[in-house]
């Protein structure tokens, strides 16, 4: 079989939301957007839930409703871009609370849902989505009176605890949310190691769930094997690759694997690329191709039928680290042509 292998460990997944959620004396909800940071919301959904997540996030409606399909009637979904227009129906009928981000969407969401569930969606410094301090002074009153199930923000650098403009938005945060009488929520998996003044009443962990940073102690989640499907010798002075980018030093073993950029392989990576055959670290040769990767098992014993991409000695973050990337690119680019298999439950 030449098709590539991502497994997804579930019980490692609960396990870090568990870790989390033990972090905060909050309730402690999941983000599920993206389809489960590429991993599956079909599959990761329902472990979350079986775990006790009780309140998922989402970024659109339409994703909102596909988690209600999988999810049942009972857990609350929220809707990061809120109530946008043309989405009324597709609110209404899976039952989705938005998180309102601007005064046109408040009413929209009045007029064409009276009485239905929504949050508040506050900017207390990142300049991305939510409402400014002057718009929501404006429409605080009118809000509160429909009795909104959350009011949130979002941090924008929660990963690195240093940052004064942690300290920042949380002022910023309390300031516009003082005093009221509705769930709040802050923090992101960032916000939810920074500790307990960030926690206020619901946290609100994605990556550090899916085993990425800035969750230091998280478990890895998704784990990849590549499919040799060509091993040929090449001697010094040839080539490997597109580009002629490398040059054999030496008589080498060249491994050709059945995967590339087209599964989320970051061509960025580059030279700096790694794979592994058992404890024999095997380093990329040449350029990633879009379904094709030359790799040097010269050191490596015998004839190996797959190498690790991620797994136990290299994680979502180290390839992230090649590519100039996140570990959240990393897991979202993966893509549709891997054999998935899910382990745990
Ligand atoms: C994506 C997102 C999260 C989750 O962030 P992580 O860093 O993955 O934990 C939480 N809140 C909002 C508003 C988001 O967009």
């Amino acid at each position: 079989m030449a098709q590539a292998q991502l497994s997804i460990d579930l019980t490692a997944l609960r396990a870090n939301w568990r870790s989390l959620s033990e972090m905060a004396q909050a309730e402690t909800g999941a983000v599920v957007k993206a389809d489960a940071y590429g991993l599956g919301v079909e599959q990761v959904a329902p472990a979350l839930a079986a775990e006790g997540a009780r309140r998922f996030f989402v970024a659109i409606a339409e994703e909102g409703a596909e988690l209600r399909r999988i999810l049942g009637p009972r857990p609350e979904i929220c809707v990061f871009s809120g109530h946008m227009a043309g989405d009324a129906a597709l609110i209404r009928d899976a039952q989705l609370t938005p998180m309102i981000n601007s005064i046109d969407q408040m009413l929209r969401h009045v007029e064409g849902l009276p009485g239905h569930a929504f949050g508040i969606q506050l900017d207390s410094g990142m300049n991305r989505l939510g409402m400014e301090p002057a718009e929501w002074r404006a429409l605080r009153g009118i809000a509160l009176a429909q009795k909104p199930s959350l009011i949130m923000s979002h941090l924008a650098c929660a990963d690195e605890p240093a940052h004064p403009m942690n300290a920042q938005q949380l002022r910023s945060f309390v300031d516009m949310t003082d005093g009221i009488d509705a769930p709040r929520s802050l923090s992101a998996t960032g916000g939810v190691l920074l500790g307990p003044d960030y926690h206020f009443d619901v946290t609100r962990p994605g990556i550090g769930v899916y085993g990425g940073l800035p969750f230091l102690d998280a478990r890895p989640v998704a784990f990849v094997d590549l499919p040799v499907i060509q091993i040929r010798e090449v001697l010094p002075g040839e080539t490997v690759g597109y580009g002629n980018t490398w040059t054999a030093e030496r008589p080498s073993r060249v491994a050709t694997v059945a995967a590339g950029y087209a599964d989320g392989i970051l061509r960025s990576m580059g030279h700096q690329a790694h794979l592994w055959a058992g404890e024999t670290r095997c380093a990329v040769l040449g350029r990633i191709s879009m379904d094709l990767i030359g790799i040097d098992v010269t050191d490596v014993t015998g004839d190996p039928d797959t190498l690790e991409l991620l797994g136990t000695h290299q994680s979502i973050d180290t390839l992230a680290d090649w590519a100039g990337s996140i570990g959240y690119e990393i897991l979202t680019s993966l893509g549709a042509r891997y054999n998935r298999s899910y382990t745990g439950a």
